[in-house]
């Protein structure tokens, strides 16, 4: 097959080396407008068990992938000075540019053609000429996605909170969420290690608080700035670091219809998850893993894109609503700062529904003890 792919982030690289890896015959290309060796961000999180989905179908790219992560099993909640560790949360986080870097090399050992540097804004691009098959693996921000919406039937919502990826050279010891009452609002920080001398420090707030302390007017330097003071006392006198850093909404986006014709969405691009429950990387991954196999199970490319989307839309849509209900759970946080420090992170455990009362008590007895010594009808 003649496999076209725009778009190098952690969903087309993948792929690209799924494919080329099951059949050597197969002409995988990738074109990514960016240079090599660099990226926006710092490092990304993978929760739960990290990359134990990868194991089954991919041991090669475990291996690979899993020294680089640093790796921690407690998750710190910061209500303002009260820090609450949670036992019984594995993360693990890898800087956004290493997990690439690797994925490139191991695609370009297997054959697949890396194109840096090389924007494509057209499906009439000469790039994508004669492709049996093109992936937008473009990210949340697809053109190629947005130019067909119809055809998809992408629904795009812009969540309200206002957010900001920054590092800094501080080096937190777990998985943390900060969460700091200033005159403007209630400040949250996403905050954890991905290497061992740098972490990842994301800023969110409500857009009230974002207007209230000026943001819309102020500069890169004094935004830096303005953050530094809300956590000095979390950043120990490190600073913030910026790269490519600027205020965004997110965007919570949706298509009923994953492809049309030889064209296929993958990754950001078909859906994108709240960075609050880290899995948009791993979903980006497990997508490239679901269309390498339908198209390995199915007897023609319109039977695998249909495949593709069949087999992958439950598990997807199981992580996609639990990011979503995390989304408002974050909106929801200068009301929710009001609660007591243990009901304040016994509501950040359960926001999903996906962890019950009895959930909590298997992570973590202690604050399952803590948050019924508070609420005896529970006991
Ligand atoms: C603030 C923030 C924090 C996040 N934190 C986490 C986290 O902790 N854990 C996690 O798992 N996920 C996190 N994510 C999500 C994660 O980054 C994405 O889910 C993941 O990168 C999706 O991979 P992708 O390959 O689909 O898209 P991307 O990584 O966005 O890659 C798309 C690529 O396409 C390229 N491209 C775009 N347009 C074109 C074009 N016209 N031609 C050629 N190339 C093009 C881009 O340069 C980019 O390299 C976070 C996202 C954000 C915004």
């Amino acid at each position: 097959m003649k496999i076209r792919i725009v778009g190098g982030g952690p969903a087309g690289l993948y792929f690209a080396t799924l494919m080329k890896r099951s059949d050597p015959g197969h002409d995988v290309a990738v074109f990514e407008r960016g240079p090599r060796d660099a990226t926006w961000g710092f490092g990304v999180v993978f929760s739960d068990r990290a990359l134990e989905f990868l194991r089954a179908d991919d041991e090669a790219t475990y291996r690979l992938l899993m020294p680089l992560m640093e790796t921690w099993p407690n998750l710190t909640i910061a209500h303002s000075d009260t820090r609450i560790p949670i036992a019984g949360n594995g993360f693990a986080a890898v800087g956004r540019l290493e997990l690439l870097n690797a994925l490139e090399a191991q695609a370009e050992s297997l054959g697949v053609r890396l194109v840096f540097g090389r924007g494509i804004a057209s499906l009439d691009d000469p790039a994508l000429a004669g492709a049996d098959l093109v992936v937008a693996a473009n990210g949340a921000f697809s053109w190629v996605r947005d130019e067909n919406k119809d055809k998809f039937g992408t629904e795009t919502d812009l969540r309200t909170n206002r957010f900001i990826w920054y590092g800094t050279s501080k080096v937190f010891d777990s998985l943390s969420l900060t969460f700091r009452t200033t005159e403007h609002g209630v400040f949250c920080a996403h905050h954890y290690r991905y290497s061992p001398r740098m972490s990842t420090f994301l800023v969110e707030v409500t857009d009230a608080t974002w207007r209230r302390a000026g943001f819309a007017d102020m500069s890169e330097a004094d935004t830096i700035r303005h953050c530094e003071r809300v956590f000095a006392r979390d950043l120990d006198g490190e600073p913030i670091l910026s790269n490519k850093s600027f205020w965004r909404q997110f965007p919570a986006i949706s298509n009923r219809q994953w492809s049309f014709g030889n064209v296929v969405l993958m990754g950001d691009a078909l859906r994108t998850a709240h960075f609050s429950i880290g899995s948009g990387t791993r979903l980006a991954m497990e997508d490239a893993i679901a269309l390498w196999k339908a198209l390995r199970d199915a007897g023609s490319l319109p039977e695998a894109l249909a495949l593709y989307q069949e087999r992958r839309l439950p598990p997807m849509k199981k992580i996609w609503d639990a990011a979503n209900v995390s989304i408002r759970w974050y909106e929801g946080m200068d009301t929710l700062m009001a609660l007591p420090a243990v009901d304040f992170a016994y509501s950040y455990m359960t926001r999903t529904g996906r962890v019950d009362h009895a959930e909590v008590r298997r992570r973590d007895p202690g604050l399952a003890a803590a948050y019924e010594a508070a609420h005896p009808e529970l006991a």
